[in-house]
């Protein structure tokens, strides 16, 4: 079993290609390549020969052919360390890329205006290179160079520091290579300490795709480079952000504190040369693009924000909808209980109508028979004044009548009156001659006999 690259032999698991070493924060390959195997003595047949390249890398790890990769990288992974190159060392400088694959970024550091060099383990890729991009390639390893030291500005290590059996030997030797002030730019895997295997693949994060232990022998993080860098003297570094940030780190390193350059002057410094131009324009075209990107992220965390939003406000109003409809029901409930109490209602109010039209019959009825009553009433009355005032005529000729009958009866009286006394008178006369009568005397004294 590996060794961490920092000594540490007592390494924790971590899953079953890698383990950790808990030290430095560094995941060490289980199933690394021996020394010897990574070595290209065969281009035909050693691991990082030309089936490396051609057959390895598409049907191995699923990345586009060399040939399409030579197109690609350029316009997108190129530039971008290009534009932060250009941050820490202007051009002209001495560049050398270890493991430059088909050569693209040297020709585009070249285009910008640096003397770039490119360095590759198997010839059949150091003459893909070459050809392809016209650019010199060195057929590795860098320590069998003939270099002078202390003769470059920067060395890139694009996706190269992963595949090193023994970091610390080849950057020591690169850094030997570099100027006092010279820089490395790496680009690597990021190991995040307190990862774990299992919640890295429960949260399906792209670093998993980084675990490929015959190729990816360390897999550095943060701590680490930094104990890596500080060991060999070069204890700056400055993190960049990473093109494919989701897996990747992105750093220089120094031995002297890392100053940056102003992008004015970047660009100044690529304006001096035609070639610089069109390396400026590319450059151009991808800062816009990049800012594009970050809009369209910033633009999408949006559009997600406001449809987890859009999501709670659905959810409200299905609440709010499934209230409604209880509450509607309840509604129609209400409604045609309140319907039928109306029907029987009608009902009601058309017996009642019916029975008032009846009882306005019958008033009308009434009402002819009391006109009738009253005319005949009408007519009883002047019938019965008439009467009155016949009577009135009657009495008055009965008073009339009767005052003379009065008048009449007192004046019979008097008749009679006078007639007694004129009877009497000759009743006196007639009994004095009759008691002057003979036969009358006597028979008054036989009387007056009798009654004694
Ligand atoms: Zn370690």
């Amino acid at each position: 079993m590996r060794a961490c690259w920092c000594g540490n032999e007592n390494l924790a698991p971590f899953n079953a290609d890698y383990v950790e070493c808990k030290v430095c924060g560094t995941l060490v390959s289980l199933k690394s390549l021996t020394d010897e195997q990574l070595v290209v003595k065969d281009d035909e047949t050693d691991f990082y020969g030309k089936q490396y390249w051609l057959d390895h890398q598409v049907q191995g790890l699923g990345i586009p052919a060399i040939q399409s990769r030579a197109r690609i990288d350029l316009a997108e992974r190129n530039l971008y360390w290009l534009n932060t190159l250009l941050k820490y060392r202007l051009p002209p400088a001495q560049i050398m890329e270890l493991g430059c694959a088909h050569g693209s970024f040297v020709a585009l550091m070249r285009q910008a205006g640096y003397s770039a060099t490119g360095l590759e383990l198997s010839p059949w890729v150091v003459e893909f290179g070459r050809k392809t991009f016209d650019v010199p390639i060195l057929l590795g390893p860098l320590e069998a160079q003939e270099m002078p030291l202390e003769s470059l500005d920067v060395i890139v290590l694009m996706d190269v520091l992963e595949h090193l059996s023994d970091p610390l030997e080849t950057l020591k030797h690169s850094l030997q290579r570099l100027k006092p002030d010279g820089l490395l730019i790496v680009q690597t895997p990021q190991f995040k300490d307190g990862m774990c295997f299992d919640s890295l693949v429960e949260a399906k994060d792209r670093f998993v795709e980084m675990l490929i232990p015959d190729e990816h022998i360390y897999l550095f993080g943060e701590r680490s480079v930094k104990q890596l860098f500080s060991r060999l003297g070069a204890g700056h570094v400055q993190f960049e952000p990473a093109l494919f940030a989701h897996y990747d780190m992105f750093f220089v390193v120094s031995r002297q504190p890392i100053q940056t350059i102003d992008r004015t002057l970047g660009d100044l410094a690529l304006q001096s040369s035609a070639n610089g131009r069109i390396a400026l324009a590319l450059l151009d075209v991808s800062r816009r693009e990049q800012e594009r990107a970050l809009e369209l992220a910033k633009s999408e965390a949006d559009r997600t924000a406001r449809a987890k939003q859009i999501d709670v406000l659905n959810g409200m109003l299905a609440q709010v909808q499934a209230s409604h409809t209880a509450q509607l029901e309840a509604l129609t409930q209400v409604i045609r209980e309140s319907e039928a109490d109306r029907a029987a209602r009608a009902t009601q109010v058309e017996t009642l109508t019916h029975m008032l039209n009846e009882s306005e019959a019958d008033r009308a009825a009434r009402a002819t028979q009391i006109e009738t009553l009253t005319h005949m009433l009408n007519e009883s009355e002047a019938d019965r004044a008439a009467r009155a005032v016949q009577i009135d005529t009657l009495t008055a000729m009965f008073t009339q009548a009767d005052a003379r009958r009065i008048a009449n009866a007192q004046e019979i009286e008097a008749l009679h009156s006078q007639l007694r006394l004129l009877l009497s008178r000759r009743a006196m006369r007639l009994m004095t001659k009759i008691s002057e009568w003979p036969e009358v005397s006597r028979l008054h004294e036989k009387l007056g006999s009798s009654r004694g």
